[in-house]
């Protein structure tokens, strides 16, 4: 049931490019290159999206206000280092689906899920469970365990891990809907990814929030291979917070600042705990130095140093390109890469190759997770060799994550040829 009647060619893949309406934003990013001076097939923006053109510029220009304003550049700047932060939750709005007040940024990812953990993971003594997917990327892992053991909590006991039924690769839905009702008295924190990083399957955020929620637990998601890949409505999803990076897709350079959202009904209430710093006090009296705290009315509550702006830059150079492009085009193109990519794997003629990631696009994102059976890491470093930069997670997996805004279906139609070579189809 394919809407789109795709053609294993050369000619085909460049004729897609040509009416592709995101085509001319491959060109305001640069890319890595081979020896010969010819573009690398970069397909690795679920690890580090590529760098936009402009990004450099701004730099230069940021580093020229600290040069010639010094500490003036807080106030006298063309754009502020004081209100610095705050255009970036208007341009995450459409992104994440979140009103601009309910999305800060700062930090890093798993900074954030600390601190989102402080105030939505209290624990009783009945009520104490934390539950994330099983195989869930290890920082969220050490991050959940970490917060048990802080409140006195063995993880072997507050931990639920949720698990494929034998012989599958995903959790089904109506699964993890059960092991909420079957802990439904215990669980204090729903915290699982958006979309999983090894085996790209996403979640479905809306039911599982509405389970959590219904058995009394809080509920958040590490939206790090989720945020500016798939449609997000936060808002409307109704979980209490997320946090992301702006590394992956969204392209704003290593270890950049990060995300975070707190849901509106969580804002301006005074008994949530809250890890705090002068950054999170309402801003109209942050310079009187009051010696008592008064939290933003925003989730801007939640940061605690002042902003970090040379580290914040390059989001302004690809939020921009983001918006710009739109989600609704982004994904729309986005659905037919990752489709182009699963059709000419589909076509290869072998089987040792077989998809991890969900067949339906509504349950994954731009990232196909390929399992390529009797491969080791060799496999990957032939790749690389012939100009392709994706993505190996042991034992026998590559991960291939066609970026919208970026990618081309030429560099999917070349990768695979690539592929069938290294594997001597
Ligand atoms: C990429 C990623 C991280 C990385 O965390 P940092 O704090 O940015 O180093 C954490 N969790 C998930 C799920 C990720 O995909």
């Amino acid at each position: 049931m394919q809407e789109v009647q795709f053609e294993d060619a050369l000619d085909y893949a460049k004729a897609q490019d040509v009416s592709d309406p995101l085509a001319h934003f491959r060109p305001q990013f640069h890319f890595p290159k081979q020896a010969d001076g010819s573009p690398i097939i970069y397909l690795c923006g679920n690890s580090l999206g590529l760098q936009p053109r402009l990004a450099q510029q701004l730099m230069q220009d940021e580093m020229d206000v600290w040069k010639e304003l010094a500490v003036e550049g807080h106030f006298k700047a063309e754009r502020p280092w004081m209100t610095y932060h705050e255009e970036f939750s208007r341009q995450l709005s459409p992104i994440v689906g979140a009103l601009p007040k309910e999305i800060t940024v700062m930090n890093t990812l798993s900074v954030n899920l600390h601190l989102m953990m402080v105030s939505f993971y209290r624990p009783t003594k009945s009520r104490y469970k934390i539950v994330i997917e099983g195989g869930a990327f290890p920082s969220d892992k050490y991050a959940v365990d970490s917060q048990l053991r802080f409140h006195g909590i063995d993880p072997q006991d507050g931990l639920i891990q949720l698990r494929p039924r034998m012989g599958e690769d995903h959790l089904r839905t109506e699964d993890i809907l059960q092991a909420l009702e079957r802990e439904k008295d215990s669980i204090a924190l729903v915290m699982l990814s958006g979309i999983n990083y090894y085996t790209g399957q996403c979640f479905d955020m809306k039911s599982i929030t509405k389970k959590g929620h219904e058995i009394g637990a809080m509920v958040g998601f590490d939206l790090a291979h989720a945020a500016g890949n798939v449609r997000l409505q936060l808002h409307d999803w109704g979980m209490d917070f997320a946090v992301w990076c702006h590394y992956k897709y969204l392209n704003s350079g290593p270890g950049c600042i990060a995300g975070a959202f707190v849901h509106e009904r969580h804002l301006n209430r005074k008994d949530l705990p809250r890890f705090e710093g002068w950054w999170g006090h309402h801003k109209e009296s942050r310079f009187k130095m009051p010696a008592t705290f008064e939290p933003a009315p925003n989730a801007d509550a939640w940061q605690i140093s002042n902003a970090p702006i040379l580290a914040m830059v390059p989001m302004r150079a690809s939020l921009a390109l983001f918006n710009e492009a739109g989600m609704d085009r982004l994904l729309a193109k986005s659905k037919k890469l990752t489709a182009y990519l699963e059709f000419l794997l589909n076509q290869l003629p072998t089987d040792r190759i077989r998809i991890l990631t969900p067949k339906d696009p509504k349950d994954r994102g731009a990232q196909l997770s390929i399992q390529v059976k009797g491969a080791d890491r060799s496999l990957f470093d032939d790749l690389v060799k012939n100009g392709v930069i994706g993505d190996w997670r042991e034992p026998d997996v590559i991960r291939i994550s066609p970026a919208p805004i970026y990618n081309s279906f030429e560099d999917v139609y070349r990768m695979v040829q690539i592929l069938k070579k290294c594997l001597q189809l």
